[in-house]
């Protein structure tokens, strides 16, 4: 079995998911972990089932990587890195007798279906294959290897694909002069942001162009559409979403006495700099306890884009489900497989993406193994 990669070194995102803590699985129950899938969760609830999450970990564990649960419930390994468990992964893969050959891009297939492979000059081999799996990710942070070339080349053989689309984007916001130098990388913790009727929970961090985080990433899609139709997007902010608007103005109407509305703040309601400062970007704190209150937990914020493709954390496209069958094998290119950001699903930050890609990893290398008549059960 042959690996070809085109970079000089295979698994370049999974080691830049390693520099976050490598976020790989989420502890929730299997029903609510599919869910998380949106549209994609009824094709890909059987594939997750197959390798579920507790699969996952038991695997990194195997492999010399115990794994954890934070406390929002999402899996870690316990060194919170990606280079153990790629380098365990890879002596496995040696031990087998896989080889890898890097500087080696998949360009499509000769017409008699062998596999086109281009060396670092460009010159191509083809390459008879008795089975084939394309793993070649979505087309987000394009220089650390996935760029969507595959496209082209599956679309040549009649394949239906999704467009690729950011996903899991920063908001970009059009700071004043010297916020981003006051602030970036301040984070906001325990807020809750809205988009329209969306709204989510958990710590976002300031970023030199814009907002960065979990809770913005979930909601980027919708950002990005409303950016796309309206030119703009209006985020809101509630700085304290476990407390009332009433709780918080009942607070805010105590007696300031000398000090100043920030001091003031701060004392009263824990609001850090960074708080009192987004509370003034839309214009001068009100006196009135009742509307700093509502601006609290109502702030407005214009996003006027989304990030683009090269520093989108995934991408929400691919190939069409209905192009594969159980085993995720192209109905129209017979012992080719599929596995990870290449099908189309979109799912938000929280270990959802890797538990996909290796799930469907296995439910390939299972149905490949089927085919070939070397499957050894799983
Ligand atoms: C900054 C960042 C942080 C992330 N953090 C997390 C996280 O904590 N948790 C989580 O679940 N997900 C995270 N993700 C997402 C996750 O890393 C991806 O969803 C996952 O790596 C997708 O796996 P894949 O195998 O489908 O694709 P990839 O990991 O992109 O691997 C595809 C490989 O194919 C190679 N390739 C592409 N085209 C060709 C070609 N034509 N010929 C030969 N080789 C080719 C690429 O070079 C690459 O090595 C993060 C992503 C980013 C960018």
């Amino acid at each position: 079995m042959t690996v070809y990669e085109r970079k000089p070194s295979v698994a370049r995102k999974f080691l830049m998911a390693g520099r976050g803590g490598l976020n790989i699985t989420h502890s929730e129950p299997p029903d609510r972990f599919i869910a998380r899938y949106g549209e994609a969760a009824e094709r890909l609830g059987p594939i997750i089932r197959a390798f579920p999450p507790q699969r996952l970990r038991d695997y990194c564990a195997e492999l010399g990587e115990d794994t954890f649960v934070g406390s929002s419930g999402r899996v870690f390994p316990k060194s919170f890195k990606a280079s153990p468990l790629l380098r365990a992964l890879l002596a496995r893969l040696f031990a087998n007798g896989v080889r890898i050959e890097t500087r080696a891009r998949f360009e499509g297939f000769s017409e008699s279906g062998e596999l086109l492979i281009a060396d670092a000059s460009g010159e191509r081999r083809a390459i008879a294959a008795a089975a084939t799996i394309l793993a070649l990710g979505g087309a987000s942070w394009p220089r650390l290897g996935s760029d969507g070339g595959w496209v082209e080349s599956l679309a040549a053989k009649g394949v239906e694909i999704a467009p690729l689309a950011p996903a899991n984007c920063a908001a970009i916001v059009e700071w004043p002069a010297g916020f981003a130098d006051a602030f970036e990388g301040t984070p906001l913790k325990t807020i809750a942001l809205r988009h329209g009727d969306e709204r989510v929970f958990g710590d976002i961090v300031v970023t030199r162009t814009g907002l960065e985080g979990g809770p913005v990433y979930a909601l980027s899609s919708s950002l990005r559409r409303a950016v796309a139709r309206e030119g703009a997007a209006f985020l809101h902010i509630d700085l304290r979403p476990s407390s009332a608007v009433e709780a918080l103005a009942q607070k805010l109407a105590r007696p300031r006495e000398k000090q100043s509305l920030a001091t003031f703040l701060r004392k009263t309601l824990r609001l850090t700099k960074l708080e009192i400062a987004l509370l003034r970007l839309c214009g001068p704190l009100p006196d009135d306890a009742g509307a700093l209150a509502e601006r609290l937990k109502n702030l407005p914020l214009a996003i006027v884009a989304t990030a683009g493709l090269a520093r989108a954390i995934s991408s929400a496209g691919g190939v069409r489900f209905e192009e594969l069958d159980a085993d995720l094998m192209l109905k129209k290119l017979p012992n080719v497989f599929l596995a990870g950001e290449m099908l189309d699903f979109d799912a938000p930050t929280g270990g959802y993406l890797l538990q996909a890609a290796f799930s469907s990893a296995f439910v390939a290398a299972r149905g490949a193994a089927r085919r070939l008549g070397v499957d050894r059960g799983a």
